[in-house]
C-alpha cells in the first residue's frame, strides 16, 4: 500500500512536470515558434557537434563553414547536446520602438558562453560570459548564463552562440530566447521558488538540530544535517540572491554543490539507518549503510575542498540513487513494523527515491520519450524533495510520539505488579515520596497487610490456589479503599495501602472491613473453599504537629504495628498513633468506637 502510494505520487510529479514543461512553462512559452520580439527570428542553425568537436573549437564561427544544420526554434531548450555547441540565429525588430531580447541558460553550472553579435547598423562586438566573472560585470545578474541585446527599430542582428561546460559528462544542454519582459518575469520567480525552498529547508534544519539535542537522539541529528545540507546545495546550485548580496563574488560557481549534495546523502542513509533501526531489522544492511555512508562523506569532504569534478560528479550521480535505496529499506522494514511513522517515512522516500532514479536515467539515457528543458529535471527533484522532506517531517514527529507513549508504558510496566495488577513496591515507593511532599495539612494513614499463614495455604493447596488467594485479596482492596487512596503489593503476600488524608479513624475502620471480609469471605480454588486471614499494621503521622511525613519512618511504625499484630495472635489491626503506646487491642477497640463522634 505506501509502496503503491509512493510510486503514484512519484509518477504523478513526473507527469506534472511533463505536461508543466510541455505546455505552461514559460521558457516552452518563449522559445516556440509564436515567439514575439516585435520581430522575428530567423535561421535559426546548430553546428552538428560532432564537426564542432573535430574542426578548431574558437575558429569555427564561419557561417558559411560545413556542417551548419537549420533547427526549430523550440528545440533550443530542449537540451542539443553533452558537448560544447554553436548555434547562430538572426533578430530582426520590426516594431517602432526599442526592443530587447535576453538568451539564457538557467542552469547554474554552465561553464561558458560565448557571444558573437553582427548588428545591419555595422556594430560587431564579441564577449564571453563565465560563470567565474562577477555578477557585477556579466550583462544580466543571474546565476546561470544569459545575454541581453537591444535592437533599435528595423535594426536586424546576427548571433552566433558558443555554449559549453568544460566537464566531459554527458548533459544535455541548452540555450532559450526571451523577450525582456519575460525575462525579469522569470527571474523574479525563480528568485522566488528557490530562495523559498531554500529557506524552508534551513529553518526545518535548525528545528531539528534543537529537537536532537534536547531529545539527544542521535537519528535526528543526522536529519538535520541531511535538511542543512539539501538547503545549502539548493543554495549554490541555483545561487538564489547571491548575486544581490555578493554582486563582486567571482566565486559561487567555485563552490561545487556535489560536496554538499555527498553530504545531505550521507546524511540522509545514517539518519535512515538508525530510524528504521536497521541493526536488529537487518544487520548487514546496517552494516553496508553505514560503509557507503561513510564513503560519501569522504566524497563529501573531498569535494568542499574543492576535489576533481572527475571524481565527485560520478560519485554524486551515483549517490541520487540513495533515496531510492532507503525507499527499498523501508519496504523489508514494513513488514515487521507497519507503525504510521514507518509508512510514511516509505512514501517520503519512495517519491523521492522514483522520481530521482528516473529522471537521472533519463539524462544519462534518454529512455523516455520525454521532451522537456533540462531545468525542468531539476524543477521535479526539488518538488520531490520538497514533498519527501514534508511527509518525513511528520514521520519524525509521529515517532516520537510513539517513542513516548512506548516510554509511558514501559513506565507502568516497571511500576505495576503483574499478578494483581496493583502497583509494586518501586511504583508505591516513587509516587508516596512524591505525594508526602506535598505541603498539605492533616494526617497521612499508611497501612501494611500481611496474609496470615499464607505459606501453609501453599503447602496445602498448591501455589496456584496461593495465587488466587493473592488476586481475591486485590480485588477485595480495591473493593473496600477508594480510588484516591494508593494500594500496592509489596512483594509477597505483603500489601500497603496510603490513605489519603482521612480521619485515623476512618482508616482504622476500612482496614478491620477489610479485615473482616477478607476472614468471612473465602476464596475457591479447583473446588476447594480456602479460608483466610490477614493482620494489619498501621501508621499515621499529623503533619499540622509533626511537620512533613517520612515514608521511611511510616513503614517502619507500619511494620512495628503489624509485628505486633503477629504476635498478638493475627487476624487482627493494630495501630501505632505517633504520640501514644497503649496496649494494641485498647487502641482499636478505642478507635472503632471513636469513629462515630
Ligand atoms: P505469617 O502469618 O507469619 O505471615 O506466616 P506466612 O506463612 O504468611 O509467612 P511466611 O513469610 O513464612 O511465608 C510467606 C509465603 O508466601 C512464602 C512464599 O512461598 C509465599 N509467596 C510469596 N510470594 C508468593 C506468590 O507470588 N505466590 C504464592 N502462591 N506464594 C507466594
Ligand atoms: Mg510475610
Ligand atoms: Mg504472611
Amino acid at each position: 500500500m505506501p509502496a503503491f502510494l509512493s510510486m503514484c505520487l512519484g509518477l504523478m510529479l513526473l507527469g506534472t512536470g511533463w505536461i508543466t514543461a510541455a505546455g505552461v512553462h514559460p521558457a516552452a512559452a518563449a522559445s516556440s515558434e509564436s515567439f514575439d520580439v516585435g520581430g522575428t527570428i530567423d535561421g535559426v542553425y546548430l553546428l552538428d557537434p560532432a564537426t564542432f568537436a573535430v574542426a578548431e573549437p574558437g575558429r569555427d564561427w564561419d557561417a558559411n563553414a560545413e556542417g551548419w544544420k537549420p533547427i526549430a526554434l523550440r528545440d533550443l531548450d530542449r537540451g542539443l547536446s553533452g558537448k560544447p555547441f554553436l548555434i547562430r540565429f538572426s533578430v530582426t525588430n520590426s516594431a517602432d520602438g526599442p526592443r530587447t531580447v535576453v538568451f539564457a541558460h538557467d542552469l547554474a553550472f554552465l561553464d561558458t558562453m560565448d557571444i558573437r553579435m553582427a548588428s545591419s547598423t555595422g556594430a560587431v562586438r564579441a564577449l564571453t560570459i563565465t560563470n567565474n566573472q562577477p555578477f557585477s560585470s556579466r550583462p544580466v545578474a543571474f546565476p546561470g548564463l544569459a545575454y541581453r541585446s537591444t535592437l533599435a527599430p528595423d535594426e536586424v542582428q546576427d548571433f552566433t552562440l558558443r555554449v559549453g561546460m568544460d566537464t566531459t559528462r554527458r548533459m544535455n544542454i541548452g540555450v532559450r530566447l526571451w523577450d525582456d519582459a519575460s525575462f525579469e518575469a522569470y527571474e523574479a520567480a525563480h528568485q522566488l521558488k528557490f530562495s523559498s525552498i531554500s529557506i524552508v529547508l534551513a529553518t526545518m534544519a535548525v528545528l531539528w538540530l534543537i529537537f536532537s539535542i534536547i531529545m539527544k537522539q542521535k537519528s535526528l541529528l543526522y536529519y538535520s544535517g541531511y535538511l542543512f545540507f539539501l538547503s545549502v546545495t539548493i543554495f549554490i546550485f541555483y545561487g538564489f540572491a547571491f548575486q544581490f548580496i555578493f554582486p563582486d563574488h567571482p566565486g559561487i560557481h567555485e563552490i561545487s554543490f556535489q560536496g554538499t549534495a555527498l553530504a545531505a546523502m550521507s546524511c540522509a542513509l545514517m539518519f535512515s539507518t538508525y530510524y528504521l533501526s536497521l541493526k536488529s531489522q537487518a544487520p548487514r544492511i546496517h552494516r553496508g549503510n553505514k560503509i557507503v555512508a561513510a564513503v560519501l562523506a569522504g566524497g563529501a569532504v573531498y569535494g568542499m575542498l574543492g576535489g576533481a569534478q572527475e571524481v565527485t560528479v560520478p560519485l554524486m550521480m551515483a549517490s541520487l540513487f540513495v533515496p531510492f535505496w532507503l525507499w527499498v529499506c523501508s519496504l523489508l522494514v514494513i513488514r515487521q513494523d507497519q507503525s504510521l511513522s514507518v509508512l510514511l517515512f516509505c512514501v517520503a522516500w519512495g517519491t523521492m527515491g522514483l522520481t530521482t532514479a528516473v529522471l537521472v536515467l533519463q539524462i544519462a539515457f534518454r529512455f523516455l520519450p520525454i521532451d522537456w528543458a533540462p531545468s525542468s529535471n531539476y524543477d521535479v527533484i526539488m518538488i520531490a524533495s520538497l514533498i519527501e522532506v514534508l511527509i518525513l517531517t511528520v514521520s519524525v514527529a509521529l515517532s516520537i510520539r510513539l517513542l513516548r507513549q512506548e516510554r509511558d508504558t514501559a513506565n507502568a510496566a516497571a511500576t505495576a505488579d503483574p499478578l494483581t495488577g496493583l502497583l509494586n513496591r518501586r511504583g508505591f515507593q516513587q509516587t508516596a515520596e512524591i505525594l508526602l511532599q506535598t505541603p498539605v495539612e492533616g494526617r497521612w494513614c499508611l497501612a501494611l497487610l500481611d496474609l496470615d499463614r499464607f505459606k501453609a495455604i501453599n503447602d496445602t493447596f498448591g501455589h496456584g490456589a496461593g495465587d488466587q488467594v493473592l488476586v481475591d485479596f486485590a480485588e477485595l482492596l480495591r473493593d473496600v479503599c477508594r480510588e484516591q487512596d494508593m494500594v500496592c503489593r509489596m512483594g509477597g503476600e505483603e500489601f500497603a495501602i496510603l490513605f489519603a488524608a482521612p480521619a485515623a479513624a476512618d482508616a482504622l475502620e476500612r482496614c478491620d472491613r477489610l479485615r473482616a471480609r477478607f476472614s468471612e469471605e473465602p476464596s475457591i480454588s479447583d473446588d476447594k473453599l480456602i479460608t483466610h486471614n490477614v493482620s494489619v499494621g498501621l501508621a499515621t503521622h499529623d503533619t499540622s504537629i509533626a511537620g512533613p511525613a517520612s515514608l521511611e519512618r511510616l513503614l517502619r511504625r507500619a511494620d512495628s504495628a503489624l509485628y505486633r499484630a503477629k504476635r498478638a495472635g493475627r487476624n487482627r489491626v493494630i495501630l501505632c498513633e505517633e504520640d501514644e503506646k497503649p496496649e494494641p487491642d485498647v487502641i482499636l477497640q478505642l478507635r472503632l468506637g471513636a469513629k462515630s463522634s
